[in-house]
């Protein structure tokens, strides 16, 4: 993989792993609850907390560190 920034080709791949934990919580549960009644609350209310991990594979390149994506 050549560095679209200074075109040395000894880059390397990284992996990277991101927790996101937008858009769950009381939002949902106002939802659900509208919409169901209490037990779209209890539903809502059960998203909270919960997350999920976004995996981010991109390339690093060792001579000016710059990050890029493929
Ligand atoms: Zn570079």
């Amino acid at each position: 993989m050549r560095c679209p920034n200074c075109g040395d080709d000894r880059c390397i791949i990284v992996e990277e792993s991101e927790t996101n934990q937008k858009g769950y919580g009381l939002g949902k549960g106002c939802c659900g609850y509208l919409i169901l009644g209490p037990i779209g609350w209890v539903c809502g209310l059960c998203g909270m907390g919960k997350s999920h991990t976004v995996r981010r594979t991109f390339w690093i390149c060792q001579h000016c560190g710059r990050k890029f994506r493929t």
